[in-house]
């Protein structure tokens, strides 16, 4: 990474030099959809434009950050705000609550794009369509495509694909051989081989587009922030977190934010537009007096304008590993672990996918075996029931939020992963993994019926890290923003990153973030 990436210095809290050094926009946060909006909207030489992120430059997160095999060791660095969820469903709650799960976010420039796991693929296109339950207006899959193709270079060059986006993106030609077989396996057993699992249009089972260019992750700050660092209209500050929102009248103005220790204020002379992701972007709403009126004030924060949604509708993929000892050896990884997808119906009759299947180069922790050697097939519901809450505790900006994603609350995500793990099992006893000799782990061939899986699954699961939601995007009560990304009975004020996101699409998240961010350029610049 260029040193380029350096905080520039700020102007001080003087409230009167603020006013002098006035923005047209102010992003808050600068993870992936930060770093979009922060490109898109400078092309503009009028506009200046200031990105706030809490993290660090880019150029200061760690070594690993690039080294694709390397992303699970990012969640436990200063790269990661370190969540975790409180105790989720109980399956047996005379025994106790349920598991606190760990809910990894990026922290720095590039935010989660910087620590993810590089999967980089649409949700299929029917999961969209549920995006106008609460009256989105213009949200489907047909309306995103622009966006999804502006963000993109597929080298497979599969049809509606982008040709010319600053994410190079595609599958990788030589995948570890266990995932291969696995791949081979699952054609075995009667499941489609797709030709492009990430473009939104199949299901089946295929490689899956990597965000990894030249064997080193392309993150959002890679692909759309560090080329235009240079820009005159241009301001990053990093290490700023922001406290609140300023406003006059019903109409935001600026923001509230801390730079190590010290308090500043930034004034926008257009819009504040947050992109502090899923938690961040609600909690800083509820911190500013914006969300349920007696959660607000349960937390000592005045009320400034009611919105029951905001901080409703969390929810997250949570994934379930079936956990194999191989015989022969696994090779190292090359790429990112996990470069073989499937999407999968759990019920013949739905309407598209409600199931990924995920093959992994590597025995995940599991609490039945240590597994030095072998490999995992996650497996996790794409599109969940099961609904929680982002809540604040206090109006302390830098007090963790209180997470709830009330994982597996609803019996039917559950429903769905038994059925996944069937799959997962008919995959691995395939004649094309035989040779591997494989022997399933955790949950182990004890766990054979219906209730020992459900519990399996109710209690060992981890994370997907793709929680979306908390500002749902819509026209309906419960909403946050219109359809134009707009928070709803306010002014100059948007959000644009993954809590927008209505119902979580049927893919891993991060290429849908970056069309809503694309958008939300357009709607900003008025360009379409
Ligand atoms: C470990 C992990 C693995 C994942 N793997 C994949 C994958 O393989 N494929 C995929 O598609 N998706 C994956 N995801 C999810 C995907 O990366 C996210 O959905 C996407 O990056 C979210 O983008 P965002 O812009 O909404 O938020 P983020 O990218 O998280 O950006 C939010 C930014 O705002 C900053 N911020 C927060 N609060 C404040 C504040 N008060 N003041 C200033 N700044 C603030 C944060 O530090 C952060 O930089 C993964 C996520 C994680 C964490």
């Amino acid at each position: 990474m260029p040193d380029s990436l350096t905080p520039r210095p700020m102007p001080s809290a003087d409230p009167e030099h603020a006013r002098q050094h006035a923005y047209d926009i102010i992003l808050v946060g600068g993870g992936s959809a930060g770093c979009v909006l922060a490109a898109r909207l400078t092309d503009d030489a009028e506009l200046r434009v200031l990105l706030l992120e809490a993290g660090t430059a880019a150029s200061e997160l760690p070594e690993a950050v690039a080294f694709p095999p390397a992303w699970p060791t990012l969640v436990k660095t200063e790269a990661s705000w370190g969540d975790t969820t409180v105790p989720q469903h109980s399956d047996n709650p005379s025994a106790g609550p349920g598991p606190s799960i760990p809910l990894p976010r990026g922290r720095g420039i590039g935010g989660s794009s910087a620590i993810n796991a590089m999967v980089f693929a649409r949700g299929h296109r029917t999961s969209y369509g549920s995006w106008a339950d609460r009256g989105a207006k213009a949200w489907g899959y047909d309306d995103l495509l622009p966006y999804f193709q502006r963000t993109e270079t597929a080298v497979g060059g599969a049809p509606g694909r982008g040709t010319s986006g600053p994410l190079v993106v595609g599958p990788t030609t030589e995948p570890n051989e266990v995932l291969a077989a696995c791949l081979e396996g699952a054609v075995e057993i009667g499941q489609r081989r797709a030709h492009d699992i990430s473009g939104g249009l199949e299901e089946g089972f295929a490689p899956v587009d990597l965000n990894i260019v030249d064997g080193r992750r392309q993150s959002a700050a890679d692909a759309y922030l560090t080329p235009v660092l240079d820009r005159p209209n241009l301001d990053v500050v990093t290490g700023a977190t922001a406290h609140r929102l300023l406003f006059e009248g019903e109409r935001c103005v600026g923001v509230e934010y801390g730079v190590q220790g010290r308090v500043h204020t930034a004034r926008a002379a257009r819009e504040v537009v947050l992109t502090a992701g899923t938690l961040g972007s609600a909690s800083l709403l509820l911190r500013s007096g914006i969300g349920p009126e007696q959660e607000l004030r349960q937390a000592g924060v005045d009320v400034f304008h009611a919105l029951p949604g905001v901080g409703r509708n969390l929810h997250d993929h949570p994934r379930i590993n079936i956990v194999h000892r191989t015989r022969r050896t696994v090779p190292p990884a090359r790429n990112n672990h996990g470069e073989i997808i499937g999407l999968l119906r759990s019920r013949p009759e739905l309407d598209g996918p409600d199931l990924q299947l995920i093959f992994i180069d590597a025995p995940s922790p599991n609490p039945v075996a240590p597994v030095d050697n072998g490999f995992t097939i996650g497996v996790s519901p794409m599109r969940p029931f099961s609904r929680g809450t982002l809540r604040i505790s206090s109006a302390d900006p830098y007090a963790a939020p209180v997470i709830d994603p009330a994982y597996f609350t609803d019996e039917r995500d559950v429903r769905a992963v038994l059925s996944g793990i069937a799959t997962a099992r008919e995959i691995a006893g395939s004649a094309a993994l035989a040779a591997w000799g494989v022997e399933e782990i955790a949950p182990g061939p004890d766990a054979a019926d219906t209730q020992a899986l459900g519990r399996y699954a109710r209690t060992v699961f981890q994370s997907y890290c793709h929680p979306v939601g908390t500002c749902a995007l819509g026209e309906d009560e419960m909403s946050v923003v219109d359809s134009e990304l707009r928070v709803r009975g306010l002014a100059g004020l948007r959000v644009a990153d993954g809590s927008v996101i209505p119902s979580i699409p049927s893919n891993n998240t991060n290429a849908t973030v970056y069309a809503i961010a694309e958008r939300a350029a357009a709607f900003l610049r008025d360009v379409g």
